[in-house]
């Protein structure tokens, strides 16, 4: 996947690439960022990226020229057509569906706003999805563009070492992964559960599949209501069995 991210702070974004995960996903081709310094299409000497709201008020926005022109370069470059996507709270919460729609394009635009946000021109002319981190009001689009790339890697081919490992992390399958344990045995006087030492992997599979039911109805019923709309077994097994306890 070739990603542009589109910013006024591309120092900010830069090092990001160099570590971790998203490191090994660029060594392996997986992900070719580029980054794009929307500062550099200004067009004035002083190379504004951003000017007073029209009706007054506090705050800058981002003007649309340098914007446009960093998109249509982004576009160029990628060198064929991509969602453009703008980091933005007023866009849908990012969740592991939006992920994994972005995993399957082969080209990806990411807009980082700042100040008070983009001139409306832009979203209406270029942008294709806004996407939000949640409900709160970030700085500017950076992390956001990092939390949605981020995410994108792991799921393109050849990054993760072991691709069941994502398989089984929490919302693959529309639930909260169990709890995780490793050497040694004992700790501080807690002992790891002996399902996980007995070697029995029909078992351990049933003794997961159990704590992660567990854990989603404890921490996000929200889950297993989602999977009752669109079908899911599980929560109606969950369901009937609260019954049944109740
Ligand atoms: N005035 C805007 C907020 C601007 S914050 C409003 O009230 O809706 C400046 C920039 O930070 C935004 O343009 C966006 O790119 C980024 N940003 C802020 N909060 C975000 C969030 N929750 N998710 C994603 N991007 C966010």
């Amino acid at each position: 996947m070739k990603a542009a991210i589109l910013t006024v702070f591309p120092d900010l974004v830069r090092p990001f690439f160099t570590h971790a995960m998203v490191r090994i996903a660029c060594e392996r081709g997986a992900i070719e960022p580029i980054v794009i310094d929307i500062r550099e299409f200004a067009t004035d000497r002083y190379r504004s990226v951003d000017d007073y709201p029209y009706g007054g008020g506090p705050g800058m926005v981002m003007t649309p020229g340098p914007l446009s022109g960093a998109i249509q370069h982004a576009l160029a470059v990628l060198g064929g057509p991509a969602p453009v996507v703008l980091m933005s709270p007023q866009g849908e919460c990012l969740e592991q569906r939006h992920v994994l729609a972005l995993a399957a394009e082969p080209r990806l635009v990411l807009v980082c706003g700042r100040y008070k946000g983009v001139d409306e021109r832009i979203i209406e002319r270029y942008v294709s999805e806004e996407l939000s981190l949640g409900d709160y009001v970030l700085s500017g689009g950076e992390l956001a563009a990092l939390v949605v790339l981020e995410c994108v890697t792991r799921h393109l081919e050849g990054v993760l070492g072991d691709p069941e490992s994502a398989a089984s992390d929490s919302f693959a399958t529309g639930l909260l992964e169990g709890p995780l344990y490793t050497r040694p045995e004992e700790f501080e006087g807690m002992r790891v559960p002996e399902v996980l030492l007995s070697g029995n992997h029909a078992r351990i599979a049933e003794w997961r599949q159990a704590e992660s039911l567990r854990r989603t109805r404890e921490r996000r019923p929200d889950l297993l209501a989602k999977q009752v709309g669109e079908g899911g077994q599980e929560a109606r097994r969950v369901r009937t069995r609260s019954k049944e306890e109740a």
